[in-house]
């Protein structure tokens, strides 16, 4: 490990302030995924900015039956909270199925939307990388990428986005709010995780030195009846081959409402707008729901390891329907 500057930041003027003075600087909040990268030698930060002394850690009910949730919460508070439970199952469940106790009870929620990604190519810095250096190449395109993406691929990337949180808050339409240099700013989940397109290096719009301070899940009264399901190689301690986060509210037999989106499957969490437009006024049945889950990976583009993803994801969709309206079919 290379020798880097470490100061703890009292007030977030001030943890903006030293990031931005020094390109080669970063926030660490509970430093379960920078402190690995930066001992495998693949995050070379000459300053960390620890800013886990924030109050930034609060999660707060809203008058319209939404979330406001600190960036510096814990994953495992969030999971528990009263109101997380109650009202946005989906979110809990996305929460309890990641990474261990030990990891929930140090990761905060900023830090686990802004996760690097898993690709065992990114993690060696001795392999060519585009993300990891722009321009090298992308070592998985012919290389071991069983669990890479299927959704939302580029000729210059393929990893998939490692957060399961991720996956609820995009289909919960989610708001990232931050601070930074340029002032406050609001950002749609869907403009806050960037398709790697030619440029797999910028993975959120963030400028350097801009904080998240607070994630908003607007008010969803059909998220009540929702869930998480996570398809992985080992029931726990592993991520996602394919996720689905799935809300649905079924009225005289078919659907009135419904919420979908998928991880482990795409470079981004992936909203499944095909799927969701496809069941609107639909009976709630299994072959509805298999039609619409075949029209949402009719647009996925695998390689032979990861062809598996195509079925797995669309079996994961009809599941969680199945799931969420069993006795209304
Ligand atoms: C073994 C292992 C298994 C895991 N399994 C899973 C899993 O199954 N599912 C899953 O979703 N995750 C999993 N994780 C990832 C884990 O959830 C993340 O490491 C964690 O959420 C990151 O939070 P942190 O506070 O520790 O972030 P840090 O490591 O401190 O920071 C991560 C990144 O976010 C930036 N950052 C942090 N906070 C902010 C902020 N407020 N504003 C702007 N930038 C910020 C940092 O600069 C850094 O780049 C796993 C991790 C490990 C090590
Ligand atoms: S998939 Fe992305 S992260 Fe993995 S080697 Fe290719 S460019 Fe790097």
């Amino acid at each position: 490990m290379r020798p880097f500057s470490y100061v703890r930041a009292g007030d977030a003027g001030t943890a903006i302030a030293l990031v931005r003075a020094r390109p080669d600087s970063a926030f660490l909040a509970g430093g379960t995924t920078e402190v690995d990268l930066v001992r495998q030698d693949v995050l070379r930060p000459g300053l960390l900015v620890d800013i886990s002394d924030l109050p930034l850690d609060l999660i707060e009910d809203q008058p319209d039956g939404g979330l406001r949730i600190g960036a510096l919460a814990r994953m495992s508070d969030v999971a528990r909270a009263p109101g997380v439970i109650e009202r946005f199952p989906l979110i809990s469940q996305a929460i309890v199925l990641g990474a261990s106790a030990q990891l929930r009870n140090m990761a905060s929620v900023g830090g686990n939307l802004c996760q690097r990604v898993r690709c065992s190519y990114f993690r060696d810095p001795a392999s060519p990388c585009n993300k990891r250096d722009p321009g090298t190449g992308c070592s998985a395109l012919d290389g071991v990428n069983r669990g890479h993406a299927i959704l939302g691929t580029s000729d210059h990337c393929i990893a998939t986005h490692p957060s399961d949180l991720a996956v609820p808050l995009t289909a919960l339409d989610a708001i990232v709010h931050t601070s930074g240099p340029g002032g406050e700013r609001a950002i749609g989940v869907d403009d806050f995780f960037l398709l790697p397109g030619d440029t797999p290096q910028r993975e959120h719009p963030l400028e350097h030195g801009e904080l998240i301070t607070a994630i908003e899940v607007p008010g969803a009264p059909v998220a009540r009846r929702s869930v998480y399901l996570k398809f992985r190689d080992r029931q726990s301690y592993e991520f996602a081959l394919a996720s689905v986060a799935a809300a649905v509210r079924i009225q005289d037999g078919t659907v009135a409402e419904v919420r979908l989106a998928l991880g482990g499957v795409g470079t981004r969490p992936w909203r499944a707008r095909r799927a969701e437009a496809a069941l609107l006024g639909q009976p709630a049945s299994a072959a509805s729901f298999a039609e619409a889950a075949r029209q949402e990976l009719a647009a996925a583009t695998s390689h032979p390891m990861n062809a598996f993803k195509v079925e797995l994801a669309q079996r994961a969709i009809v599941r969680a329907l199945n799931t969420l309206t069993d006795g209304e079919r």
